[in-house]
């Protein structure tokens, strides 16, 4: 994590999503699959959900399935089940993932004081992932 970020391990990015989502990119799906013993196909179809469908221009984008705001995998003491194989999303976040979002949590105080770095660049490479230049196949 970016220098001034520091996890209190409070659960909120994990347990109080609301609109927010856990995106999974095209290069989570092989170790996450592999995390979890079961082929990248039957990965998508028990842990993800469809949030946009594919385009002409795009990759269908999928997120993990939640329970009422709660990520699947959040523990009940707010910890990561998947921790080691969690999605690109999670190992960069919140701090250096959609820090420009509408979603704020406490521990993001450190951007606020300007210790943390803009990530849109990189955001916007992860993004790059879903469209159809990307010849990797799900
Ligand atoms: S909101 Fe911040 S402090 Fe809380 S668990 Fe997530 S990363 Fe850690
Ligand atoms: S995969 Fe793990 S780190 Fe990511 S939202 Fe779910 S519980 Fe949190």
């Amino acid at each position: 994590m970016a220098n001034g970020f520091k996890c209190t391990k409070c659960g909120e990015c994990c347990r109080n999503l609301g609109n927010a989502v856990v995106v999974i990119f095209p290069s989570d799906y092989t170790p996450m699959a592999r995390g979890f013993g079961v082929s990248e196909h039957e990965f998508r179809e028990k842990f993800t959900d469809v949030l946009y469908p594919a385009t002409s221009e795009r990759l269908e984008i999928r997120v993990l399935k939640k329970a009422d705001d709660a990520c699947i995998f959040v523990t009940p003491d707010n910890l990561c089940s998947v921790y080691g194989f969690q999605p690109i999303q999670c190992q960069l976040g919140p701090d250096r993932y959609m820090a420009r979002s509408m979603m704020h949590y406490p521990c993001m105080q450190a951007m606020d004081e300007g210790l943390i770095v803009d990530t849109t660049e990189s955001d916007d490479k992860l993004y790059q992932q879903f469209y159809l230049n990307n010849d990797r196949e799900i």
